[in-house]
């Protein structure tokens, strides 16, 4: 949670590489109160954080997996220091990043893809409209996993972006046999307290401040087919 006294509170997730000691990124769009006035600091001046808060994307436990990263638009933010971190795997599993945006300015770390793809990450970008100067995809993420070869068995999911995209992510993995227990999802939802006690973010049984952001596939699909929840 970053705080401005005076102003308020925003959840920003960490977008630096955890091995990276001494300083934290964050990644920031802004749309209200709260990150218009963090875009407006200058070098120098003070924001509070608290934190950090809520279910990490759970890499640890895929060794050997092949890991399909998906995100639409800012949804990335969440998961750069995953794909940091999945950069140095030496064991064996794959590790494919989709990425979405509306524009093809709205692909976030664009600078950093030749070094991921050193890595050995299979780095994939389709964009909805584009300009005078991009000769990638059109299309949706969906359109790109669909092209991506899954071994069903093997796959680990992590999505990142706006609902909708996530439950169609979701589905044509379940479709094509991947275990919903193997799908996770970072959910958006408005936040306040960040520990689980004033109830804004609750999400069914859950507190996506608490038990989420990253929830599994298996324990939210119903709840994400209920409208404004
Ligand atoms: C777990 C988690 C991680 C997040 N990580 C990031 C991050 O890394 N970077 C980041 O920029 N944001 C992130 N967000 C989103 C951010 O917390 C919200 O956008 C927050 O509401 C911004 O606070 P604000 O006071 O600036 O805007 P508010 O005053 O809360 O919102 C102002 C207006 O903007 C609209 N709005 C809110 N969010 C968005 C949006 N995402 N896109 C378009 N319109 C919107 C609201 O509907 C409202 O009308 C994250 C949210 C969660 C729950």
């Amino acid at each position: 949670m970053l705080y401005l006294p005076g102003i308020g509170e925003a959840a920003i997730s960490v977008s630096s590489d955890p091995d990276q000691r001494g300083t934290i990124a964050h990644t920031i769009r802004a749309v209200g109160n709260v990150t218009n006035a963090l875009a407006r600091l200058a070098v120098g001046e003070q924001v509070l954080v608290r934190g950090p808060f809520g279910t990490p994307w759970p890499i640890d436990r895929f060794a050997g997996r092949d890991v399909v990263i998906v995100a639409g638009g800012l949804g990335l933010a969440s998961q750069r220091a995953a794909i940091r971190q999945l950069a140095r795997r030496t064991d064996g599993g794959r590790t494919i990043v989709l990425h979405g945006a509306r524009r093809p300015a709205g692909l976030l770390y664009a600078a950093e893809y030749d070094l991921w793809q050193g890595a050995g990450i299979d780095v994939r970008t389709v964009v909805d409209e584009g300009d005078a100067s991009w000769t990638g995809r059109f299309g949706l993420v969906t359109h790109l996993l669909a092209d991506v070869q899954l071994d069903s068995l093997a796959t680990v999911i992590l999505c990142c972006g706006p609902d909708a995209m996530m439950v169609g992510v979701a589905e044509a993995a379940i479709h094509r046999g991947v275990a919903a227990e193997s799908i996770f999802l970072s959910l958006e939802r408005n936040m306040a307290c960040a520990v689980a006690h004033c109830g804004l973010c609750q999400f069914g049984p859950h507190f996506v401040c608490r038990d989420g952001p990253v929830l599994r596939y298996d324990r939210v699909a119903s709840l994400m087919q209920v409208s404004q929840l």
